[in-house]
């Protein structure tokens, strides 16, 4: 129903070992796919990343998904999920 809600994924820094989180969406054969190649905070692009834990998420997912990664999780990233739930 709710066509227009946003979807997350949390990819790994192949360097830093951080998680940060990027814009997904589902393509029209119902696949994943990344919303350009910018993580939320900016300092992370696609090509950085060393797998993905969770991809096509809601924020709430997203939120608890952060949770449980603890402090290896991008705090930019996160204010940034945190806001858009105000919206
Ligand atoms: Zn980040």
């Amino acid at each position: 129903m709710s066509t227009s809600e946003k979807l997350y994924a949390i990819c790994k820094h192949k360097e830093t070992g951080e998680y940060h989180v990027f814009p997904t969406k589902k393509n029209e054969n119902d696949k994943c796919v990344f919303v350009g190649k910018a993580s939320l905070c900016g300092t992370m692009n696609t090509d950085e990343r060393d797998g993905c834990l969770a991809s096509c998420r809601t924020t709430e997912e997203i939120r608890e998904k952060a949770a449980s990664i603890g402090d290896k999780i991008c705090g930019n990233c996160m204010k940034i999920i945190y806001k858009t739930e105000e919206e």
